[in-house]
């Protein structure tokens, strides 16, 4: 971090061994660079007892049921969110520099994720690591804004999740109408009783290790049911009372399966090489259950423009898309960094793209705000930009209506209903 040089974020080889104090946002393996290495425990067994590493309590449940990471044990502190926690910063020799002030905020993006908020000497800084904020939402951070939603600090910089800096992504549906939608086409397809004397399955397949638990938990509560999960799955829950509650290992216990196979002991990993079988534990099943998968994802959505009519999409008979997001979309990010004012804004993400991190840096300097003075500049600017008439390189594919989600609402519902019933036509199940 450029501010202060000696805390490293998610970073844990190269140059970040020689750091004071880490700190790690969330369990997704493209954070977690050199975590399990043997010269970054030897760094924190050489750095006793001042080297820590900083996450929240789920994250180190989650860390330490992995075998390979129970050395890091006794290196681990945990924080709660909303607390501010002084940390000191020590040279090498041992000898108390500063400290600085850090308070975890929810990130909302998988369990246990958070932000880091900094305070120090060379000013406020923000790590938001990978998060999911709807518009608005950042005003609910209380230790950033009062209850009149006034900024209550000055922020010098912030480092941001830009997965979804990118024209396409302008808009994503909320992880609430996203949940709709599924719990929608899951109850239909259990109620149906076309093809009697066969089991009804809904399999909601991914190959991501963490970020779907709140689908889990909405579906169980939905249909007062387990969801049922793989033996490795269950595994790394296993100290996350919430979710241990709602899984299942037997697959007979549950119409609802989020079960993978591929898993092994990578149960940080992205199972990019995982085969998408309609149903994992279907060998399980005596005779063979009728099943309709439900794939979310959002990188199949935003190789083109997602909109709010098509958040669904029937990829096959009895396989459906549904474009669900733990990333903030564009004009979400906007308007979380439009709140904040910061001086600086750095981007956390590199896209797999023609745009660097320079670019898309660029594309946000519109929103940097170096005083006061500069502020309401800049918010003409944004609503300017916003309203398209920068550049093309810039953020000006934004428009008004983008931005104006509560008159979206009822027509955007209205067009997810549509949706949804010419998903289930096509479907022709
Ligand atoms: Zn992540
Ligand atoms: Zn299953």
């Amino acid at each position: 971090m450029k501010e202060y040089p000696e805390i490293s974020l998610d970073r844990f080889d190269g140059e970040n061994l020689q750091s004071a104090a880490f700190f790690l946002s969330h369990c997704h393996s493209d954070h977690m660079r050199g975590l399990d290495s043997v010269e970054f425990i030897d760094s924190l067994a050489r750095g006793k007892p001042h080297v820590k590493l900083y996450m929240h309590d789920i994250s180190a449940g989650l860390l330490l049921a992995i075998d390979r990471y129970a050395d890091l044990g006794p290196h681990i502190v945990t924080l709660p969110t909303g607390e501010q926690h002084p940390i000191p910063i020590f040279d090498k020799y041992g000898k108390l520099k500063y400290h600085v002030c850090v308070t975890l905020l929810p990130a909302a993006h998988c369990p246990g994720s958070v932000m880091f908020f900094f305070e120090g000497h060379e000013g406020n800084v923000i790590y938001t690591g990978d998060f999911r904020f709807h518009v608005g939402e950042v005003l609910s951070l209380r230790p950033l804004f009062d209850s009149d939603k006034k900024l209550l600090t000055s922020i010098r910089s912030v480092y941001a999740d830009t997965t979804f800096c990118v024209p396409e992504a302008k808009y994503i549906p909320t992880r609430d109408e996203c949940k709709t939608a599924i719990v929608d086409l899951v109850s239909d397809w259990l109620q149906r009783t076309d093809i009697p004397g066969h089991s009804r399955i809904a399999h909601i397949f991914s190959r991501s290790s963490y970020g779907y638990e709140y689908l889990m938990m909405s579906l169980a509560k939905h249909f007062q049911c387990k969801v049922h999960v793989s033996q490795s799955q269950y595994y790394k829950y296993r100290n996350i009372p919430n979710l241990t509650r709602i899984i299942t290992t037997d697959p007979l216990a549950t119409q609802i399966h989020f079960c993978q196979r591929g898993a092994g002991n990578e149960v940080e990993g992205n199972y990019a090489n995982a085969i998408r079988e309609k149903l994992p534990c279907a060998r399980e099943f005596n005779v063979l259950p009728n099943v309709l998968q439900i794939i979310p994802s959002v990188m199949y959505f935003t190789k083109s423009n997602v909109t709010p009519n098509e958040m669904l999409t029937c990829v096959e008979e009895k396989v459906v898309r549904v474009c669900y997001s733990s990333h903030s979309s564009y004009t979400e990010l906007v308007d979380f960094l439009t709140h904040l004012k910061p001086q600086y804004i750095y981007p956390n993400v590199e896209r797999n793209s023609s745009l660097t991190l320079q670019d898309v840096r660029q594309s946000l300097s519109f929103l940097e705000c170096s005083s006061h003075g500069k502020e309401n500049h800049m918010m003409k600017i944004s609503v300017h930009q916003i309203l398209g008439k920068s550049s093309s390189k810039g953020p000006g594919f934004l428009n008004l209506r983008t931005i104006m989600f509560p008159c979206l609402d009822s027509l955007l519902k209205l067009k997810l209903r549509l949706k949804l019933r010419s998903a289930m036509t096509i479907v022709g199940y």
